[in-house]
């Protein structure tokens, strides 16, 4: 089994693919009302993700999640999902989403082998989760969290710790504490609620995020017997805690005030293809190129229709790829530099990269 290092010696077996930059839901820091989508045309194809995904097993990558946008709106998710989970080498396939289209596909994600559902939501606060969104969905996410809990697969909540201090006081008063609540969700169902740092990517850049510093020792004030929980929970960098008598644990993903970069495992592929080796700068390979070697951009019908794809395990293409993707790794950054903004290269917004 092949085993991927970086020029530092970071094994990466970890890889966010987005596979659409399309989304039912608004969220102000990630996808406001007037950005625009880019035609079909430039989003990569079924067959040209499990390119991808074949070359990356290859390599060493063993973890897979699918992202967006929203990968529930693109209508073969399940079935990507399956084809990923049949590539030999990949362990394992999670999926993030918004929720709110997910009752709907719980039985097909669960019959395509899905091994992890994260479900988004940073607020239980009905009018401050439609300011976020856009959308009065909260009632929908919510039904789809108690139908998930209810299966047999690991579902986790991610809430991004915005920080409302800032704002209009309706959103303020709302907001202050919403912490407490998004805790609770742990004591009742037998979910991960993890915290997640507000990064200065994209729409994010508008936005305070809460320090985690500062939130855990609120936590620690409210629910003095937390304490740090070291069994593994996933691929990720959420530092772990428990509450005696709660059902799931208390994460918290910390990129500004509890860098993990030298513990990175992941690369990310953005819906256009693009293979990045780091969040925070804009450096990478373009796959898309390789996928679609001398094929021109049509002049009409790139909202609605894929270019043909060849076959994903062609030998040649897979070298080729290869070839790109050990590249980028090579060249992963040692850490973000989001605490100098001015240095951030990274100008797409996070519904193209993912998260
Ligand atoms: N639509 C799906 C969802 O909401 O889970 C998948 C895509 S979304 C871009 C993936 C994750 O990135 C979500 O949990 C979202 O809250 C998070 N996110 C978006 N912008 C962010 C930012 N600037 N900083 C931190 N997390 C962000
Ligand atoms: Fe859509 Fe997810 Fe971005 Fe919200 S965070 S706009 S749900 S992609």
């Amino acid at each position: 089994m092949s085993n991927m290092k970086d020029a530092l010696g970071r094994t990466i077996d970890y890889m966010r693919i987005s596979i659409t930059d399309r989304c039912n839901l608004r969220c102000k820091y990630c996808m406001p009302y007037g950005v625009e989508c880019v035609p079909r045309w430039d989003i990569l194809s079924l067959e040209e993700i499990e390119a991808v995904g074949i070359c990356a097993a290859s390599l060493g990558i063993r973890h897979i999640k699918v992202t967006g946008g929203e990968p529930l709106v693109r209508r073969d998710c399940c079935q990507l999902v399956k084809q990923l989970k049949g590539t030999p080498g990949i362990e394992k396939v999670t999926i993030t989403t918004n929720g709110v289209l997910l009752e709907r596909y719980l039985d097909d994600l669960a019959e395509a082998g899905i091994d992890g559902i994260n479900i988004s939501l940073d607020t239980l606060d009905r009018d401050l989760y439609q300011r976020i969104t856009g959308t009065d969905a909260l009632g929908t996410v919510m039904e789809a969290v108690r139908r998930a809990c209810a299966m047999p697969i690991s579902v986790k909540i991610n809430a991004v710790s915005i920080d409302f201090s800032q704002m209009d006081e309706k959103q303020r008063e709302a907001g202050q504490d919403g912490w407490r609540q998004m805790v609770e969700l742990a004591r009742e169902y037998p979910v991960d609620v993890r915290f997640i740092e507000m990064m200065p990517i994209g729409y994010g850049r508008n936005f305070k995020t809460i320090n985690h510093q500062e939130l855990l020792e609120e936590m620690m004030r409210a629910y003095p017997c937390m304490e740090e929980d070291d069994r593994v929970h996933g691929f990720g960098p959420a530092v772990y805690y428990r509450i005696p008598g709660f059902e799931g644990s208390i994460g918290l993903i910390s990129a500004i005030h509890g860098k993990f970069c030298s513990d990175c495992n992941r690369v990310r592929l953005t819906s256009q293809g693009y293979l990045k080796p780091c969040l925070c700068y804009e450096d990478g390979v373009d796959l898309r190129r390789i996928l679609r070697k001398g094929q021109e951009r049509p002049e009409e019908e790139v909202h609605y229709r894929w270019p043909y794809a060849g076959r994903p395990a062609d030998e040649e293409l897979q070298r080729e790829l290869r070839k790109a993707m050990e590249q980028a790794v090579l060249c992963k950054p040692a850490a973000h530099c989001f605490e100098r903004p001015g240095q951030i290269t990274e100008a797409h917004n996070m519904i193209a990269i993912g998260g």
